[in-house]
């Protein structure tokens, strides 16, 4: 479902992505580790179009990246990306933050999207909150509703980038545990997280970046419990 060929990227001088290759079969879950600046972001975006990249190939959800913005637009209706910021329209209820892109971006008739974010917003437990706006929400319910706008798109390959970062601890739990059902449904992803207990129980693979390539990877329980690398067994004991 994704595949990506040596990915080289540079800003300015700095190059981020020296060479990525990855490749990430259907219903597979794959967690991206690494510390600050390693490039972990800029691969996630380069992987839905966000950022175009110097050289290499990418092919998501049967789409090959490509610049022409009709084509682009495709690719992004496929692949889902949630960030730490969940960046929910204040003005807007929770349902009707899920039911824009949809109406908007797929033409969808509004009952037909309105039924589709409710079916959204159970999934991640928040059946009963369509007319909630989001400061009557907490971070993690609001972050729901950011997977549930992702969802509503109903993308081939999600990408999580860093999304319980700025939880507090009690409220992480929710949104990992959303994540881990996703999982469970066969849902294709790519995560970046601290957290590590989480990467290992629900990861098929970890990968481990560093200076703007793999340094090491693997499936999550040998990665975790053996790591060969003595940068990964470092940056692991950092981590705990
Ligand atoms: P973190 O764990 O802090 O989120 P990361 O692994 O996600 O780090 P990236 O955000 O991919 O790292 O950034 C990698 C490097 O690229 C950093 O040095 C960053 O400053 C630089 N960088 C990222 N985006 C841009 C940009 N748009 N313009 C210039 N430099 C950038
Ligand atoms: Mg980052």
């Amino acid at each position: 479902v994704v595949v990506a060929k040596n990915i080289r990227k540079s800003f300015g001088g700095l190059q981020v992505l020296k060479g990525v290759s990855l490749t990430v079969e259907g219903g597979e879950v794959v967690a991206l580790i690494g510390g600050s600046g390693s490039g972990k972001s800029t691969f996630l975006r380069c992987l839905n179009g966000l950022e175009s990249v110097d050289s290499g190939e990418i092919e998501v959800a049967g789409h090959r990246m490509s610049r022409k913005p009709a084509e682009l637009r495709r690719l992004r209706r496929d692949v889902g990306i949630v960030f730490q910021s969940y960046n929910l329209f204040p003005h807007l209820t929770a349902g009707e933050n899920i039911m824009l892109a949809p109406v908007q971006v797929k033409g969808i008739g509004k009952d037909a999207a309105r039924s589709e974010a409710k079916r959204c917003l159970s999934l991640v437990g928040l059946g009963d909150r369509f007319e909630a706006y989001p400061d009557m929400l907490s971070g993690g319910q609001q972050q729901r509703v950011a997977i549930a706008r992702s969802l509503a798109m109903q993308p081939k390959v999600l990408l999580f980038d860093e999304v319980t970062s700025a939880l507090d601890p009690e409220l992480t739990g929710e949104v990992l545990a959303v994540i881990e059902k996703l999982a469970r449904d066969g849902m294709t992803m790519i995560l970046v997280t601290h957290e590590m207990g989480f990467a290992r129980r629900v990861a098929n693979r970890t990968i481990f970046m560093r200076d703007g390539i793999i340094h090491e990877e693997g499936p999550s329980a040998e990665f975790f419990s053996s790591p060969k690398t003595p940068e990964l067994r470092a940056f692991l004991h950092a981590e705990v």
